[in-house]
């Protein structure tokens, strides 16, 4: 999401004449974007504050903006109090505040002076703000794009509602444009965001979904690969399963957090569904899409998880066989229930343990999965190069790795995979 919402600001600034540069030094204005979903990100973003802190006072010029879930609904006048030297802030999915200051601080003066008159250059501000996210930066052949933003489901342990506000889904026009404009600029992918994607179009007045929206999504001409992420399991509907199954651009991966395999730690979370829930769930998704892949989040060490919740979910990992796990050691972030009801009482220690045990295991499982797939023929989506070699994904989401001099950036390869690895398959190019 975060990502999206960068590529989006980049493009409006774009619009109005900045260029980017590599550097910070060089740059006339630095924005951060932030994520604050556990206490370590943000911890990072304070040590980027700090170098910001320090070229500031070498170029007093430097203008820097702060964005995203730090930013939040409200935290704005609180922030500027600890950070004077923060010039702009901006709400997640939101830079407005930043165009405006751009414009009420003569920052736009040269391109007023040099080949602007007033009246266009108040136009190209009009139309950075109205610009849709379509930022195409570099050679990217996937494009990110949201489609419900913020969350209205109190987890117990999330910040996400708090920050990025209610849920609200874009409207279908809205994103059907955005789409064919990306395709347009060379993107091959799209990845569809929102917190709780499945309940898309929920709030929309002709009650819209997700399922309707991938057929419609489906029809553009030389759209190749739909993504979408995050489900919840309680609006995974068979529809949607069945739509993903049907349709031949919609990769057959599910992104579907269950955060914990004990009923007790689940209602502590309030998720809203149980294991059994969860386990009938995956059937379904295996039986109605064969073959599907299925990845998940899970937090370890939530609040009051003794030992035995924690086998819980251990046991959750091995029966269901995911193909890859997001893994987070519980974090206290402010203002959540858990964090005003609850007494983050597993150490740090034990957080670690159990999140090793679930890796462990996690590597067994994906060595022997992905060794299933030697000798197989798989088409890639060439997404860039890394030390020489190109890699991409298949449809299921696998990463592969391969040797070809050609340029083979966003055309799709057939892959004979000859080695396997738990995180990564290599393979030769046949077409
Ligand atoms: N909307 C998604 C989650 C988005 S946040 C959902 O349906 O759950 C991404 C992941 O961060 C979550 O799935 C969760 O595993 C993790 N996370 C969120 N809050 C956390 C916290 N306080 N401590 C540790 N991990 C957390």
């Amino acid at each position: 999401m975060n990502e999206a919402d960068s590529r989006h600001l980049a493009s409006q600034l774009e619009t109005i004449g900045f260029e980017s540069t590599t550097e910070p030094k060089d740059a006339d204005l630095v924005v951060l974007n932030t994520c604050v979903v556990r206490q370590q990100a943000e911890n990072k973003i304070y040590g980027r504050l700090g170098s910001l802190k320090t070229a500031k006072e070498k170029n007093p010029d430097l203008t820097i903006g702060l964005m995203g879930c730090m930013v939040g609904m409200k935290e704005a006048p609180a922030l500027k109090h600890r950070f004077p030297y923060v010039d702009v802030f901006m709400p997640p999915s939101d830079s407005t505040p930043l165009i405006d200051y751009l414009e009420h601080n003569n920052f736009l003066d040269d391109l007023r002076n040099q080949e602007q008159t007033e009246r266009s250059l108040r136009d190209t501000i009009q139309d950075a703000k109205n610009l849709l996210p379509i930022a195409q930066r570099g050679n990217a052949i996937t494009a990110f794009v949201p489609i419900v933003l913020g969350c209205s489901h109190a987890c117990t342990f999330c910040i996400i509602p708090y920050r990025r506000g209610v849920e609200r889904s874009r409207l279908p026009n809205e994103i059907l444009t955005e789409i064919r404009t990306l395709v347009s600029q060379g993107i091959k992918e799209v990845m569809l965001l929102g917190q709780i994607v499945d309940r898309y179009g929920t709030d929309l007045e002709n009650n819209e979904n997700l399922s309707w929206l991938l057929r419609e999504i489906h029809k553009i001409d030389g759209l190749e690969r739909i993504r979408f992420l995050t489900s919840h399991p309680n609006w995974m509907t068979d529809d949607l399963l069945h739509t993903v199954g049907e349709l031949d651009k919609v990769c057959p991966h599910i992104e579907i957090p269950v955060q914990a395999g004990n009923n007790e730690v689940l209602t502590n979370m309030r998720r809203g569904y149980t294991c059994e829930n969860y386990r009938i769930l995956i059937n379904k998704i295996r039986n109605i899409i064969p073959g599907a892949t299925i990845n998940t989040d899970i937090i370890v060490g939530f609040p009051g998880e003794s030992h035995e919740q924690f086998m819980d979910t251990h046991q959750l990992v091995k029966d269901v066989e995911f193909d890859k796990i997001h893994i987070s050691k519980y974090s206290m972030r402010p203002k959540t229930i858990a964090t005003r009801k609850m007494n983050d009482n597993v150490t740090d220690e034990e957080k670690t343990e159990r999140r090793n045990v679930i890796d462990e295991t996690q590597h067994e499982i994906l060595e022997y999965k992905n060794k299933s797939l030697l000798g197989q023929t798989l088409n890639v989506l060439v997404e860039n190069k890394k030390k020489d070699r190109w890699f991409g994904r298949t449809m299921h989401n696998k990463l592969v790795f391969f040797d070809d001099d050609r340029n083979l950036l966003g055309e799709t390869i057939r892959v004979k995979i000859n080695k396997t690895s738990p995180y990564s398959l290599i393979g030769d190019s046949m077409n």
